[in-house]
């Protein structure tokens, strides 16, 4: 039995190809995944808007998400299209206007060699309202901590997918900021430039002009972050995709996290905490309070995820279609 506390309004979840109470159990605790943390995983939100439920870049996410699959080189048993039916099929199970979605493809019970053999492959997919991922003063500003540990390379894999084994860098990432005291963590990468957070990309704000970092500093090149380089040039700021040196990142005069699940969430200290030999060196972000153009940005995202913008259309999969 299973409690929903922890996520709200969820009532049902789906699993190859029903639906149950979001109470039921029933996985075998020798399913591979649960092992070796060889699974894949989205997240993706969906929205209120006047003409009801939307998701937010489906099909970029569902991209994203068979390409994980091959990376993991799972046969993902459904198409694309398959995919998307499920998907809006559970948030309409939930009943919920705006959610958090979470597919997960995984290999399930069957051998537990480290080569899944025998393990079918198996789709879930859960939808739960989930509110501010940093909490609701986060709109103020959090304050980042410059991990110890660099960012898997992408020399060393493909960090293009969302392979959960992945994850657990991340995890422990966060729980590090947090037990140093701070809201959330950033990575830096192997040659000792600002790569990403847990679960979330990183943008600066220098003299007018937004620079976010991409693959090649071992980035996920997510797709919140692509949405706001579009929003950026669309407000009229010149972009910029290239590195992040730490120098940089501490004289910025903005800087914010995005990602699904946080959104857009302005960064007003950093904290160094990369070199464990060294104090630890706290710095404000231009004038330590959510800037100008994290304001601005925050507005359209908002705008165009809740369908008051139609120039954004484009990018919203309705529920009821
Ligand atoms: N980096 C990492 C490591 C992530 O897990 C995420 C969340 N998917 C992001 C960046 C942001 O990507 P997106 O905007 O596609 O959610």
């Amino acid at each position: 039995m299973f409690l929903n506390t922890n996520f709200p309004k969820a009532k049902k979840y789906w699993y190859e190809g029903k639906f149950r109470d979001w109470s039921e159990g029933g996985l075998h605790p020798m399913m591979h995944a649960l092992h070796y943390g060889t699974c894949v995983f989205e997240g993706i939100r969906a929205y209120s808007t006047a003409k009801g439920p939307v998701v937010f870049r489906l099909p970029e996410h569902n991209d994203r998400f068979l390409l994980s699959a091959g990376v993991a080189k799972m046969k993902c048993p459904y198409t694309k299209d398959e995919i998307t039916g499920f998907i809006k099929q559970t948030v309409r199970a939930n009943e919920l206007d705006s959610c958090y979605i979470r597919p997960l493809l995984f290999y399930s019970y069957g051998n537990l060699g480290l080569v899944p053999k025998a393990c079918p492959v198996e789709l879930a997919i859960g939808a739960w309202e989930w509110g501010a991922y940093l909490g609701e003063n986060a709109a103020r500003g959090v304050s980042a901590y410059i991990v110890p540990w660099r960012r898997v390379h992408h020399t060393q894999f493909n960090m293009s997918a969302k392979l959960g084994g992945v994850y657990v860098q991340s995890t422990i990432a966060g729980l590090e900021a947090r037990e140093q005291g701070f809201d959330e963590a950033i990575f830096l990468n192997m040659e000792g430039r600002v790569a990403e957070g847990p679960g979330q990309n990183v943008f600066i704000v220098k003299g007018g002009t937004l620079v976010t970092n991409g693959r090649l500093e071992s980035a996920l090149e997510g797709i919140t972050r692509t949405s706001i380089l579009e929003l950026g040039q669309d407000l009229g700021y010149k972009t910029v995709v290239g590195p992040i040196t730490k120098q940089d990142l501490f004289g910025a005069d903005e800087a914010f996290y995005c990602g699904t699940a946080v959104e857009v969430i302005p960064i007003v200290t950093v904290t160094d905490g990369s070199d464990p030999t060294m104090p630890k060196t706290l710095h404000s972000i231009g004038s330590g309070k959510p800037g100008p153009v994290a304001l601005r940005l925050i507005q359209a995202f908002g705008d165009a995820v809740s369908g008051r913008n139609p120039r954004y259309e484009k990018w919203l999969t309705y529920v009821a279609k």
